[in-house]
C-alpha cells in the first residue's frame, strides 16, 4: 500500500484517576502543529468511562476529531483491550502519524501497537518536527547513552510512530469555541481480552510519581554530602508542598531511588519553582529542568555551571542555608 493512502496526525488521551493527564494536553498541541504544516487533520484517540467533556477538552486544545470509546469495562487500563480497539481503527482510518506519551501506559502501549500494525517506534522523544519535501516525522531523542541527539526518521511503514517524553512540550491556548467531531468507535471483546484482571489498585507514594507534574521541586546532588544531610531537601520539600527530585550522582550514591532521577537519563520537569541544592549543573542534569518557571540555586562555588541558568543564586553551604 503507498504511503499516500496514510493521512492525518493521531495523538493517544491518555487518562489518570478519569481525568486527562497533561501530557494528553501536550501532545494534542504538538500534534497541532504537526497536522498543520502537513495540512492534516488531528485527531485524538480516547479511551475509558464518561468521556464526552474530555473529549470536548481535547477540541478546546486543538482536535478536530476525537475517536471515542466509552464503556464502563475501559475504565482501567487493558494493554490487549486497549490494542485491539486501537488497532482496529489505525488499520481502518490509516493515521500517518501516531503519538504517545513516554508514561508508564504509553510505553507499554504504543509498542505493542507498533508490533501489531506492522510500523516501528521511536521511544521517549524529546523532538518532533516535519520534513515537509518528505512528509516525513523527524523524531529526535538522546541516543548512545545520551552523548547525542539522534534524529530518526520511518520512511517506509506507516504510521510513524513515537512515544514523547511528559513536560517536554508545551500546552498550547484552550478555546472553548473551536469545532470538531467526536465518533463512536467500537469496543471489541474476544477470549484474550480479559486476561489481565485488576484485583486492585495500590496507590505508589505521591512523592515517586508526581515529580513531572509538581509545581514545585526541591532536587538535591552530591553536594548534600550524605543520606542523613539529604533530609534537608525533603524537609523543605514538606515545608513548601513540593516533590524531592534528585542529580545522578544523588541516585547513584543511594540518597534517592532512580525515579526522582532528574536530567536527560532521568525526567524532564517543568516546575514553577525549582531549587537545585549543590547541584553542580552539568548539561545532562540541565536538560531536564532548565524549562522551571523560575530556578534557584544553592552552590558553595560561586562558579558552578548551575548559577548560568539560575534566575537566583545563593552562593554558601546547604547545610546551613537550607535550615
Ligand atoms: P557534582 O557535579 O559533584 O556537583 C556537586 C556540587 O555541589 C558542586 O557544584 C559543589 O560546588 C556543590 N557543593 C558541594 N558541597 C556543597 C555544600 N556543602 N553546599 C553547597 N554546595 C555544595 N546527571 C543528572 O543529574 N541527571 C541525568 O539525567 C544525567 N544523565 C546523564 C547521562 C549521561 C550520558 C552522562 C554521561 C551523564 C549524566 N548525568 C546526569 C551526570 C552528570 O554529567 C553529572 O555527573 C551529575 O549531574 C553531577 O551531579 P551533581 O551535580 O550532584 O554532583
Amino acid at each position: 500500500m503507498s504511503n499516500d493512502q496514510w493521512q492525518g496526525v493521531w495523538t493517544f488521551a491518555e487518562l489518570k484517576d478519569g481525568k486527562l493527564r497533561n501530557v494528553s494536553l501536550e501532545l494534542i498541541s504538538k500534534g497541532r502543529e504537526l497536522a498543520d504544516i502537513l495540512e492534516e487533520e488531528l485527531t485524538a484517540i480516547l479511551l475509558g468511562e464518561n468521556l464526552e467533556n474530555m473529549a470536548h477538552e481535547l477540541i478546546a486544545y486543538g482536535a478536530d476529531k476525537v475517536l471515542i470509546a466509552d464503556d464502563p469495562r475501559l475504565k482501567t487500563y487493558n494493554s490487549d483491550i486497549y490494542t485491539d480497539i486501537i488497532s482496529a481503527q489505525v488499520f481502518e482510518r490509516k493515521p500517518e502519524i501516531f503519538i504517545f506519551g513516554a508514561t508508564y501506559i504509553g510505553r507499554e502501549l504504543a509498542p505493542k501497537l507498533s508490533v501489531r500494525v506492522g510500523t516501528g517506534i521511536t521511544a521517549d522523544c524529546t523532538g518532533l518536527d516535519i520534513d515537509i519535501e518528505k512528509r516525513l516525522l523527524l523524531q529526535t531523542r538522546p541516543a548512545f547513552g545520551g552523548n547525542i541527539m539522534a534524529t530518526i526518521i520511518t520512511p517506509e511503514s506507516r504510521p510513524q510512530m513515537a512515544t514523547v517524553r511528559p513536560r517536554v512540550m508545551e500546552i498550547g491556548n484552550r478555546d472553548t469555541a473551536r469545532k470538531g467531531e467526536l465518533i463512536a468507535i467500537p469496543f471489541i471483546e474476544n477470549e484474550k481480552s480479559f486476561r489481565l484482571k485488576v484485583l486492585k489498585h495500590v496507590k505508589a507514594s505521591s512523592k515517586m510519581l508526581n515529580l513531572s507534574e509538581a509545581d514545585i521541586i526541591i532536587s538535591g546532588g552530591r553536594g548534600m554530602g550524605s543520606s542523613e544531610q539529604f533530609k534537608l531537601v525533603e524537609d523543605l520539600a514538606e515545608v513548601l508542598g513540593g516533590e524531592v527530585g534528585a542529580s545522578r550522582d544523588a541516585v547513584e550514591t543511594g540518597w534517592r531511588p532512580y525515579p526522582h532521577q532528574v536530567g536527560q537519563s532521568g525526567k524532564t520537569v517543568r516546575p514553577k519553582l525549582y531549587i537545585a541544592c549543590g547541584i553542580s549543573g552539568a548539561v545532562q542534569h540541565v536538560a531536564g529542568m532548565r524549562d522551571s518557571g523560575l530556578i534557584l540555586a544553592i552552590n558553595k562555588d560561586p562558579e558552578a555551571q548551575i548559577f548560568k541558568v539560575a534566575d537566583y543564586g545563593i552562593v554558601g553551604d546547604v547545610k546551613e542555608i537550607l535550615p
